[in-house]
């Protein structure tokens, strides 16, 4: 695990988080600067530098994410009012953490993203 990694860190139990859901192969937590009334990261506990570094054999794993973003989503109450499961990727996708995370983001009315 890179030792600078702040996600790895979370998930190694060596920097605190709000963790709302945990399992064999992913973490999810509350970001720490919510843009949204619900903003969570779903963080894979590989760690995984960015979307693009992605492998066949992470084809379960990335299957698993988004049915642990709609498990997530139906636990708040927003599955029927909806929301966005997002990834940053590299610089100009606004990624700013390389360790892969999806963020779940609802309770308001989102805008189109620019
Ligand atoms: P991204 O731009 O997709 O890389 O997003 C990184 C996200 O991680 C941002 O929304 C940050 O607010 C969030 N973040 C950074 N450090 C932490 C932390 N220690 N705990 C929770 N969220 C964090
Ligand atoms: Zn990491």
């Amino acid at each position: 695990m890179p030792q600078d990694c702040i996600f790895c860190k979370i998930i190694a139990g060596e920097a605190p988080a709000e963790f709302v859901y945990q399992d064999d192969l992913v973490v999810a937590f509350k970001d720490i600067r919510p843009a949204a009334p619900v903003h969570i990261l779903i963080v894979p506990r590989k760690h995984i530098p960015d979307l693009t570094a992605i492998t066949e054999e992470d084809k379960e794993l990335l299957g698993h994410i988004h049915l642990v973003a709609v498990k997530i989503a139906k636990d708040l109450g927003l599955a029927e009012r909806g929301f966005r499961l997002i990834n940053n990727c590299k610089e100009e996708g606004g990624q700013v953490i390389y360790h892969l995370h999806f963020h779940l983001l609802g309770g308001r009315q989102l805008r189109l993203l620019g």
